[in-house]
């Protein structure tokens, strides 16, 4: 049986919540994971959207195994306070944010490395609640919110995790923010209607857009 996540640590206000994916979103993943790879002998070739199959030995440039690449990103987790910086103005722009609204991060991460990611936040400044679970985004989101009359907001590099918010939140705000690097721009597109957020700055200026058209 599934363990029900708990959700307990998470209290929100009278206010709208902006919900925030962490790698790729908050933290830069795709380029410090290679980095690390490279330190391993290793490299990532982006032949398609996916890390098994394309992570090969920079010697033999094979393909490593399933179980390998599985302990790599373990491992990736593991050392990530070493290796994970803020993506640019988050740390301002959510700051900012969170004088109207409830901020809360959604990671998709193994949750035993909880406390890495913790600490590496609390570290930047981002103190923010975080939820860390490899369940669907939508329904996580779905409680979350409650069905409370507030506006509400989603940001994730990932389609399949903003069409699992839609499809439990149809009201919710999606904003698709991603890095631009070679992986990412072979990744599933979201579809038509999520908008894309180039930067945290025009992020923010989407999210006062809808927190606005809401309250009106
Ligand atoms: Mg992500």
């Amino acid at each position: 049986m599934t363990e029900i996540l708990d959700l307990s640590h998470v209290r929100l206000g009278d206010r709208p919540l902006v919900v925030c994916d962490v790698d790729d979103v908050v933290l830069h993943f795709a380029a410090p994971f290679q980095d690390f790879l490279r330190g391993e002998g290793h490299e990532l070739l982006p032949r398609s959207f996916r890390l098994t199959g394309n992570i090969v030995s920079t010697e033999t440039q094979i393909a490593l195994e399933p179980t390998e690449v599985r302990r790599l990103i373990e491992a990736f987790f593991e050392a990530q306070e070493n290796w994970q910086i803020p993506t640019d103005l988050v740390v301002q722009t959510l700051e900012t944010l969170s004088k109207d609204a409830d901020v809360v991060f959604l990671t998709a991460m193994p949750p035993r490395y909880r406390e890495h990611r913790r600490r590496l936040l609390d570290r930047i400044g981002l103190t923010f609640p975080m939820i860390a679970s490899e369940e669907p985004k939508g329904p996580i989101m779905q409680r979350l919110h409650a069905g409370r009359p507030l506006p509400t907001v989603f940001i994730d590099d990932m389609a399949h995790n903003l069409h699992s918010v839609r499809e439990h939140l149809a009201e919710c705000l999606l904003l698709h923010m991603m890095p631009d690097s070679p992986l990412h721009l072979l990744a599933p597109k979201p579809a038509e209607g999520i908008a894309r957020a180039t930067d945290w700055a025009h992020a923010a200026e989407l999210i006062r857009g809808h927190i606005r058209r809401e309250a009106a």
